[in-house]
């Protein structure tokens, strides 16, 4: 049960894009920023154009176009519902380090990235398995579909066979390298053509004949899979009826978010082809900050622990995740609210420094722009300046409060094969 005054809940999404260097993770997140900075000017081209433009030159000057978390919104495709998307920066280490750690923590869902004519490299199975130890339900994008080489049958094959998990086609390529042409989405039986080099322009038919056999194929598959992890569509699947677009949705979110099954999705970062699709899916299916367990935290002197829910008006509990020197502000330190709400000009606990410390400002970060906010609400991500002591890691809490430490997640050891 949610309450009203966390039912905003439900259009958050905060991800991070993990990927094995090169496979695209800085273009995918250029134009992930380039779409959702577009649909806050809708019809206005001009501006969607400038947000590109800023982007090359800032990657010209050597600039990091993302915070450690930007804030970016996103119009589902085909409903008026927008939603926020936090897009966390996940650091490309190999190995397990205490950053990597934090930024999983931090996020509900990633996307994992793979270059589809190199499939899945050993880096990317690194991450992958990072993603797996922190329990974080993930997508993944087979990109660079453009390219020689490339092959979604090899992404696909490789995630099974070597990360072992079940890839879910949720979508199939129409033609490879040169003659990449659009992409099927097989849960809603819809093709689409890309007929601008923006990627803006997009033409939706039915499946074309040539590709109808194989989209059933696949979709059967799907159904297969979904049914597996639930039990109405199971029913369903047992009387041989057809389920409903929803019910599908419904059913690959619920094993998305069990990590049982990894939805597949393909496309081209470079040419701006399956971006927009890739977002849909983002919303439809990884987990809202309601859908995944509250954090922990551990309480003062006891064995117990304390769980904080997602909610603006419980008690506040948030983690600082990373520390940047801002060459006009000083130090703005990053921070997820897991619960309550985190007031500018307030007092907090810095509960693992034991010090009272005073908010200054906060900011959201954007893709182009700060924007000052009065509050962080739970499930919120953004930056505090005027903090003198966070460091990463540290748990902050309300001022007065019985003293908790958040919990590091309870995972196993890694089993990692290289
Ligand atoms: P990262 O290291 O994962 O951040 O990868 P980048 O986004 O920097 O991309 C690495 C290289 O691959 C760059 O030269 C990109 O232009 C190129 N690249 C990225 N996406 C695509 C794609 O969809 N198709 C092709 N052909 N090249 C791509």
């Amino acid at each position: 049960m949610t309450t009203k005054a966390q039912s905003y809940l439900h259009h958050f999404r905060n991800i991070g894009i993990a990927a094995h260097i090169d496979a695209g993770k800085t273009t995918t997140t250029e134009r992930i920023l380039y779409y959702t900075g577009r649909t806050h000017n809708i019809g206005e081209v001009h501006d969607g154009a400038a947000t590109m433009d800023w982007m090359e030159q800032e990657r010209e000057r050597g600039i990091t176009i993302t915070a450690a978390a930007t804030t970016a919104k996103w119009k589902r495709s085909g409903t008026d519902q927008e939603y926020v998307v936090n897009i966390i920066d996940t650091p490309g280490h190999v190995d397990f380090t205490i950053e990597v750690e934090r930024s999983m923590r931090v996020l509900d869902g990633a996307v994992a990235v793979f270059d589809s004519s190199q499939g899945v490299e050993p880096q990317s199975e690194t991450v992958w398995r990072q993603a797996d130890r922190y329990g974080v339900p993930r997508i993944a994008f087979s990109n660079k579909m453009d390219k020689t080489g490339a092959s979604f049958e090899l992404v696909l094959n490789d995630i099974k066979e070597r990360l072992g998990a079940v890839a879910a086609p949720i979508q199939y390529p129409m033609g490879a390298e040169n003659e990449f042409k659009g992409i099927i989405d097989v849960v809603r039986q819809r093709a689409h053509f890309y007929t601008n080099d923006l990627g803006t322009d997009i033409e939706e038919t039915e499946v074309p004949a040539e590709y109808a056999d194989k989209v059933a194929e696949i979709r059967a598959q799907l159904i297969e899979a979904a049914a597996e992890v639930d039990e109405d569509l199971m029913m369903k699947y047992l009387e041989g009826e057809e389920p409903s677009v929803e019910e599908l949705v419904a059913a690959i979110r619920k094993g998305t978010i069990e990590k049982k099954i990894f939805p597949v999705l393909c496309g081209s970062a470079l040419k701006n082809k399956g971006v927009q699709l890739l977002l849909d899916a983002v919303i439809d299916y990884l987990p809202s900050p309601l859908e995944v367990p509250a954090i922990k935290g551990k309480i003062e002197d006891s064995e117990d622990t304390q769980e904080f829910p997602a909610d603006p008006e419980g008690k506040l509990a948030a983690l600082a995740f990373k520390i940047m020197a801002d060459p006009y502000v000083g130090r703005l330190t990053f921070v997820r609210i897991y619960s309550g709400t985190l007031q500018s000009g307030s007092y907090v606990y810095n509960a693992t420094k034991e010090k009272r410390e005073r908010v200054g400002r906060l900011l959201k970060m954007h893709a182009n722009s700060r924007e000052e906010v009065t509050e962080l609400k739970a499930g919120e991500l953004g930056a505090v300046i005027g903090l003198k002591d966070a460091g990463t890691g540290n748990t902050l809490i309300g001022d007065g409060d019985d003293k908790v430490l958040l919990e590091s997640i309870d995972v196993p050891e890694p089993v990692i094969k290289l």
